[in-house]
């Protein structure tokens, strides 16, 4: 089985956001509903002084990190789902919401750890980023990729991993081992594992 999988080059993200608005576009989604996010993540250490009285940064940096769903190889939100709705593609390893079968439980929100799935107020149904599987059919690229202009986003089978990236071992995210996500990270130098306490979300009106 082959495995979609997102590779984003963290080195190269300037944050500009342009995945999160062509995913809206694409989506046709309203302001206030987003499949794609982009975290803003920094270091609030502040200033020590050195052995001169002079004040020097300590744990001070800042990063990005884009997400959005990872189409995990132990997907929580499948597992948690009571209807089946939500499921992976056994030849691409995407994860879908069938809206038709979708009772609007909310139960694949409530358990995925990446906040990827979202419910659409309208249908009452959950949705979400699914790889943009359609297309993928017509041998094109997921929007959030064709359209990120640093090419920090590229995406492939997960056999495939470009080498010095790393399964999303990177805060704000959630524990990989969770629910192994077809995410991997080219980590920037400024880059904390996942379960570092060192910073905090600085933009947590936009991603929540
Ligand atoms: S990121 Fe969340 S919604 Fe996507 S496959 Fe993983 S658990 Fe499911
Ligand atoms: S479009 Fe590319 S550079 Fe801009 S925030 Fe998204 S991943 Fe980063």
């Amino acid at each position: 089985m082959a495995q979609h999988a997102f590779f984003y080059n963290q080195i190269r993200c300037n944050g500009c956001k342009t995945c999160e608005m062509a995913c809206k576009d694409y989506h046709d989604l309203p302001a206030e509903r987003t499949y794609n996010r982009v975290f803003e993540y920094e270091g609030t250490g502040g200033w020590s002084t050195d052995e001169a009285g002079c004040p020097v940064p300590s744990g001070l940096f800042a990063y990005f990190v884009q997400q959005s769903c990872n189409h995990c190889d132990d997907p929580a939100c499948t597992n948690a789902c009571p209807t089946g709705a939500c499921s992976k593609d056994a030849e691409t390893g995407i994860v879908s919401i069938d809206p038709d079968v979708c009772n609007g439980s909310g139960a694949c929100i409530d358990a995925c750890p990446y906040a990827a799935p979202v419910m659409n107020p309208e249908t009452k149904k959950a949705t979400k980023c699914d790889g943009c599987v359609a297309r993928l059919k017509e041998g094109q690229l997921p929007i959030c990729v064709e359209a990120c202009p640093q090419r920090a986003l590229t995406c492939g089978d997960a056999s495939s991993v470009p080498e010095g990236y790393e399964r999303a071992n990177v805060a704000p995210l959630p524990d990989p081992g969770k629910t192994s996500p077809n995410f991997y990270v080219l980590a920037s130098k400024s880059a904390q594992l996942f379960d570092s306490a060192q910073g905090r979300v600085s933009n947590l009106s936009e991603v929540e």
